[in-house]
């Protein structure tokens, strides 16, 4: 954890969100500036910058990450229309939060990423 991270407090409780989902290692949150009618934040409990700083022993943490981003996509109705998983890193892609997290978009055809 760390104290100055704004999605640490977030998937440790001590910051307000609506919270979607919760288990022992993940967080799952609305996102507070919503670019899709659904928009929904999930990030592991533990702090991890970005993907550049993975390590071997996280692949489990992201595989979670993933399949929970796929039962909120069930959950949400997403799953027939389609959705958009979305990892930012680093300053390019316009990262502003240095809490790995995966975006969960739906709820509307979204426009061509590239
Ligand atoms: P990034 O650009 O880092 O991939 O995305 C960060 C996302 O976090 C943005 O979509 C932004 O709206 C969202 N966000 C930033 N601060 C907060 C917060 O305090 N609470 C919630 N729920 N979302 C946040
Ligand atoms: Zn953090």
């Amino acid at each position: 954890m760390d104290d100055k991270c704004i999605f640490c407090a977030v998937a440790n409780g001590e910051s307000p969100a609506d919270l979607v989902l919760e288990t022992e290692n993940v967080a799952a949150f609305y996102d507070i500036n919503p670019k899709a009618p659904t928009h929904i934040l999930i990030v592991p409990k533990k702090h991890i910058k970005s993907v550049n700083e993975l390590i071997e022993e996280d692949k489990l943490i992201m595989g979670e990450l993933i399949l929970i981003a796929k039962k909120i996509a069930e959950d949400k109705g997403l799953v027939e229309e389609g959705y958009r998983i979305v990892i930012n890193t680093g300053p390019h892609s316009g990262q502003v939060v240095d809490h790995i997290h995966l975006h969960l978009l739906g709820g509307k055809k979204l426009g061509p990423i590239c």
